[in-house]
């Protein structure tokens, strides 16, 4: 009997385990139909450096194909370069100072859109003014 509640928790475990994957990795139509492809994003190739605009929602509708193609979940899915065709886009920002294009994330510990270049961060600026704007009030 013992045994039996035994197996009843483990299966009711398995079950729930698989529901909060299956959950976590199908992002929900909600997320990407709620995208525009009004809003552009910058995607990068790392394999020949073309850089190019695409709409935000068709770039996260190829990257949720990647990804759920992939073996590895952990893995960072790349999507089809427009021009060299490689597997080797990533998506990119576009430096608001210099106008450099570059790989999100490029500058370790530091924020996404850090430029590489000149060191430009929109979004430490954005808090940089929320910063100066709360120490005023
Ligand atoms: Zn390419
Ligand atoms: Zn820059």
């Amino acid at each position: 009997m013992k045994n039996l509640i035994y197996g009843g928790i483990i299966a009711l475990c398995l079950i729930v385990a698989a529901v909060v994957v299956f959950a976590t990795r199908s992002s929900g139509p909600g997320g990407i139909d709620s995208l525009s492809d009004d809003t552009q994003v910058w995607v990068l190739c790392t394999a020949c450096n073309a850089s190019y605009q695409m709409g935000e929602k068709e770039f996260y509708t190829q990257l949720t194909d990647r990804t759920a193609q992939l073996a590895n979940p952990m893995a960072r899915a790349l999507l089809t370069c427009q021009k060299c065709g490689k597997d080797r886009v990533v998506k990119a920002v576009k430096c608001d100072k210099c106008g450099e294009v570059f790989p999100e994330g490029i500058v370790p510990n530091d924020f996404d859109d850090r430029c590489p270049k000149c060191k430009f961060s929109a979004t430490e600026e954005k808090r940089k003014a929320s910063k100066a704007k709360a120490d005023q009030g």
